[in-house]
């Protein structure tokens, strides 16, 4: 199955999840729809930049439809903008 998923707008309306993943193996996984109401639902999830803490090379970036009756176990990142200041925070996908 393909479809265009071109802005996170999209993928947040399908309840897609991105993954980040660097070439040395660190994944991470975000919510489209928090990374939506971040970046802004016209930005188009590949064109997201991620760096890897580790070694910082250039990180690909997927976004994934996911199966509601068969949620992978996965921690995803997630915004908290209390005080003003922007954290990502982890979270377990439910
Ligand atoms: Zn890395």
């Amino acid at each position: 199955m393909t479809r265009t998923i071109d802005t996170l707008g999209k993928a947040a309306r399908h309840g897609m999840i991105l993954r980040a993943e660097c070439g040395c193996g660190n994944l991470r996984y975000y919510r489209c729809s928090d990374l939506a109401s971040v970046l802004g639902g016209g930005r188009d999830p590949r064109s997201v930049k991620f760096r890897c803490e580790a070694c910082r090379p250039k990180v690909k970036v997927t976004v994934l439809e996911l199966d509601r009756d068969r949620m992978p176990k996965i921690t995803v990142w997630k915004p908290d903008t209390a005080g003003g200041n922007l954290k990502w925070r982890p979270e377990q996908l439910k």
